[in-house]
Formats: structure tokens, sequence, C-alpha cells
């Protein structure tokens, strides 16, 4: 019997991604994916955020394991949109990722949002070809989630933590939050925000812009 390690797997889409990566590098993009789990609110985000963008030309991949509800309401924010559905995979891949933007029109789109499946586990450890992983966390659902799900908060360049509207209604404690995401990873960006309401947004996107503006600097 043949045994398909994971790691065999993740090495063949590591190459993969490394091929997307050089592609979208070519136009000149900058491609961000959000990782989250289901509930914390990463396509409020996204809506906000393209609204907030104001002229900036936008493509987004939904991932979800079934429904086309997210990217219809991207849809509506007049963003460029293809929704992977992963038949019950709870991670994207770098190979459902390649296929998807096949599907969308790249040339002088400025952001290629990604939004991954509701989970904070296995995407932190699937390259999409992204040049920032950007973890989403809700006040929602508790101030534990740095320490107990780790490695997404090591590896993604920011932390939004959203929905700070709740916080005087929930038990959240946003220094113990805040303090455990620089313990885990110094240099992420942390951004406490709504994107609901719309505080806190402003910060984020000074943040993407000047990601941008660096990236496209370096080409
Ligand atoms: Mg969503
Ligand atoms: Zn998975």
């Amino acid at each position: 019997m043949k045994v398909k390690l994971a790691r065999d797997l993740l090495k063949a889409n590591d190459v993969l991604a490394g091929g997307l990566r050089d592609r979208l590098g070519e136009l000149g993009l900058l491609a961000v994916n959000l990782i989250g789990s289901p509930g914390s609110g990463k396509t409020t985000l996204l809506e906000r955020t393209i609204g907030g963008l104001g002229a900036r030309r936008v493509a987004v991949v939904e991932g979800d394991v079934a429904t086309t509800l997210d990217a219809q309401r991207i849809e509506r924010t007049g963003a460029a949109v293809v929704q992977v559905n992963t038949d019950g995979a709870c991670h994207l891949d770098a190979n459902m990722v390649t296929d998807a933007v096949t599907d969308l029109a790249l040339e002088g789109v400025d952001y290629l949002f990604i939004e991954n499946v509701g989970n904070l586990v296995c995407p932190a450890a699937w390259d999409l070809g992204e040049d920032l992983k950007v973890v989403v966390s809700s006040v929602a659902e508790g101030d534990e989630k740095p320490a107990k799900y780790p490695r997404v908060f090591r590896e993604a360049q920011a932390c939004v933590l959203n929905k700070t509207d709740l916080i005087p209604h929930v038990e959240f404690d946003a220094q113990r939050f805040t303090t455990e995401v620089r313990r885990l990873n110094p240099e992420a960006e942390v951004f406490l925000l709504s994107a609901r309401e719309g505080s806190g947004i402003d910060k984020w996107l000074t943040w993407l812009e000047t990601r941008l503006a660096a990236k496209r600097a370096t080409r």
C-alpha cells in the first residue's frame, strides 16, 4: 500500500504556489490570503475594504466548502469574484487558486484577496502564492485564539481583530489577545477594527496601500 504523505502534498503545493507567485508578481498586484474561523467576519472585512479602497481595482477568490453566498456578497461591491467550492476540503490549495484566477481578468488589478475556507488550522500550512497572510479573529471567538492556534498567528504578516464594537457585550480581554499575538509574532501588524461599523478601518487600508506601494517599488 502506498501512503501519500502530507509532506509530499505540501511540497507539490509549494512548487505550484511559487509559479503562481511569479505570475502575480509580474502583474504587480498585491495578493492577500485571509485566514480566520467561520464567522470571524472575513467577508464583511472584504466588503468594507473594497469600499474603502475606492478607485483601486480588486479581484477576489472566495473559498468555501459549499454555497456561493459570500461570492454573491462580493459581487454586489462591484469587484471581480470567483467562488471556489472545495467540496468538503477545509482549506484552499495552490492548485485551486491557480485554476480560479484563470477566470479573473487580472490585468490592471491592484489587489487580489483570497478568502480562505473558515478554519484556523490547516490554511496556515498551504501556500497560495500570496504576498501576505492575514489572520482575522473576532472578539466573539474569545481572546485565547492566538494561544490555541499559534501557527497561523506566527505566519501572518498582520492580524485583524474584528467586531471590536461587541467588546462591551462579550468577555474579551483585548490586552491579553494583543500581548499573545505580539509574543508569538513581534513583527505582525495588529489592527483592532469593526468591519461592520467601519471604526479602525483606515489604518488597515493605509497598511494595505503601503504594502502595495512597497511591492511595486521592487519591480
Ligand atoms: Mg466568508
Ligand atoms: Zn484543511
